[in-house]
């Protein structure tokens, strides 16, 4: 999803071919996809070359197996087409062809040139490539790519790999190393430093020492980088197996504070450590359900990056006076409008990250009625998972998760009598939403009002 920038800098830099036969790599046939090898043999029938190409030949030499396989050719997007029936033409910066086999997608793009000479369409701004549809050859695009491991190529005509620029060398020596000048290829695209620092940790790679130097000059451009793609890069960091290890590594390089600044400053403070703790929690119980192959939300990690800023600013307003419901909603549509400016999170998530949020307070209420209520809110699972990641903010708060986890084994009946003596919540499981005739039947005022429209609030953010 992320697009790759082609490189004017890199043009400078010298290629030497470097054939890596079939029988020297482990790259085996039946661990590459059945659209992605029917892809490149057909390809290759008709004449053309075809190659394997990126984060797939690079993750099948380290022995791991890649979700996505791009195929790069010297054939147009148009032949593309002609030879699949099952293609579509896509991008406006670069054009490329999605070939579709069921629920699997191979990309496959044409070599990408390097050399402007008028005749194709490239546009410059700033120093940044904004614009670029120009065909070059093999080598070409290998130097417009971004790390040297990223630039190997499997040969479907005789199964060998191609290495132009070094790569199977520091892929070997597990190192990231950028291709051409760093500082010129991260002013080109500064979403190559977090690139760097989110292969790294996935691959556990080192990050070459002069690719790792520009960061703290360069980091800051980051903050101008399009928000989109910040996000996809923060979905691939986060969520997909190694968040854990990503999130430290990008604390630890200094970007975060260039991507997620209100987090990277609520990490500066006297209670970061608190915060630390719980978005590592986070991470590491999301890694956890990733690997087990549950589902996973972004929303509940981006509300989690976020909680250190909001839990701030939300006590410095309630001290200002502000009703607490308002101060909650004021503050999450504040916060969330802050980091949007860097990541486009989109809206749906916005809206369920901000319902977490505002739903915290409410686990302090022990009024039967608001129980039951809180109970049914069709957002209380996800709350409550948040809350017990709040344990470590003190033992009240970890206090009040263990009631409502204890809760969750009484039945209805149970928490309803202990709720008409008791001063605290032992409530039941979410589930006896179904059976809310508990929420229906308590009030006869209409209360439900109001929680509507808090509930509907947050809709209007951004
Ligand atoms: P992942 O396994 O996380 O998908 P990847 O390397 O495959 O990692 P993609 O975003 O899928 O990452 O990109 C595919 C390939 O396109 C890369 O391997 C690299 O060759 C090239 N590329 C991607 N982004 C850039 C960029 N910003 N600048 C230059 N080349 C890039
Ligand atoms: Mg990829």
């Amino acid at each position: 999803m992320t697009e790759a920038v082609p490189n004017a800098a890199s043009a400078a830099v010298s290629v030497s071919l470097r054939i890596i036969p079939r029988e020297q790599h482990t790259i085996s046939r039946k661990n590459i996809s059945a659209g992605a090898l029917r892809v490149l043999y057909r390809l290759n029938e008709a004449g053309f070359s075809a190659f394997l190409v990126g984060g797939a030949v690079r993750d099948l030499l380290l022995g791991g197996r890649p979700k996505d396989f791009d195929v790069a050719t010297n054939a147009t997007p148009e032949d593309v087409k002609r030879l699949f029936r099952n293609c579509r033409l896509i991008g406006r910066r670069f054009r490329l062809a999605h070939v579709v086999f069921g629920n699997e997608i191979v990309e496959v793009a044409t070599f990408r040139g390097s050399s402007d000479d008028g005749s194709g369409d490239r546009h410059v701004v700033d120093g940044r490539i904004v614009r670029d549809n120009v065909y070059g050859t093999i080598e070409e695009d290998a130097v417009r790519r971004d790390f040297t491991v990223n630039a190997l190529y499997y040969d479907i005509a005789d199964f060998s790999v191609r290495d132009y620029v070094g790569g199977y060398e520091d892929l070997q020596r597990r190192e990231l190393r950028l291709i051409g000048d760093p500082v010129q290829r991260y002013r080109e695209d500064p979403v190559r430093m977090l690139r760097a620092v989110r292969l790294a940790a996935k691959l556990d790679f080192r990050i070459a020492d002069d690719a790792r130097a520009p960061f703290d000059e360069l980091g800051e451009l980051l903050l101008q980088a399009p928000p989109a793609r910040l996000f996809d890069e923060s979905l691939k960091m986060f969520m997909a197996g190694s968040g854990l290890k990503s999130f430290r590594a990008l604390d630890a390089s200094g970007l975060l504070a260039d991507v997620y600044p209100l987090t990277a400053r609520a990490l500066a403070i006297r209670s970061g450590g608190t915060f630390r703790a719980m978005i590592e929690q986070g991470m590491a119980n999301t890694d956890a359900r990733v690997v087990e192959g549950k589902p996973v939300t972004p929303a509940f990690l981006f509300a989690i990056l976020l909680w250190g800023p909001v839990r701030a600013q939300v006590e410095k307003e309630i001290a200002r006076g502000t009703d607490m419901n308002l101060a909650w909603i004021r503050i999450g549509h504040l916060v969330m409008n802050e980091q949007s400016k860097h990541v486009a999170i989109p809206r749906r998530f916005a809206i369920v990250i901000q319902e977490i949020w505002s739903l915290q307070p409410r686990f302090e209420q022990t009024q039967k009625k608001r129980v039951f209520r809180l109970l049914a809110h069709p957002r209380f699972r996800a709350a409550y998972d948040f809350l017990l990641l709040r344990a470590g903010e003190g033992t009240e708060i970890a206090a009040i998760g263990e009631r409502w986890t204890r809760a969750q084994g009484a039945s209805h009946d149970e928490l309803a009598a202990q709720l008409n003596t008791a001063a605290v919540p032992v409530a039941v499981a979410p589930v006896a939403a179904d059976e809310s005739g508990a929420v229906a039947t308590a009030p006869k005022k209409r209360p439900r009002r109001r929680r509507k429209r808090t509930a509907a609030t947050p809709t209007s953010a951004e």
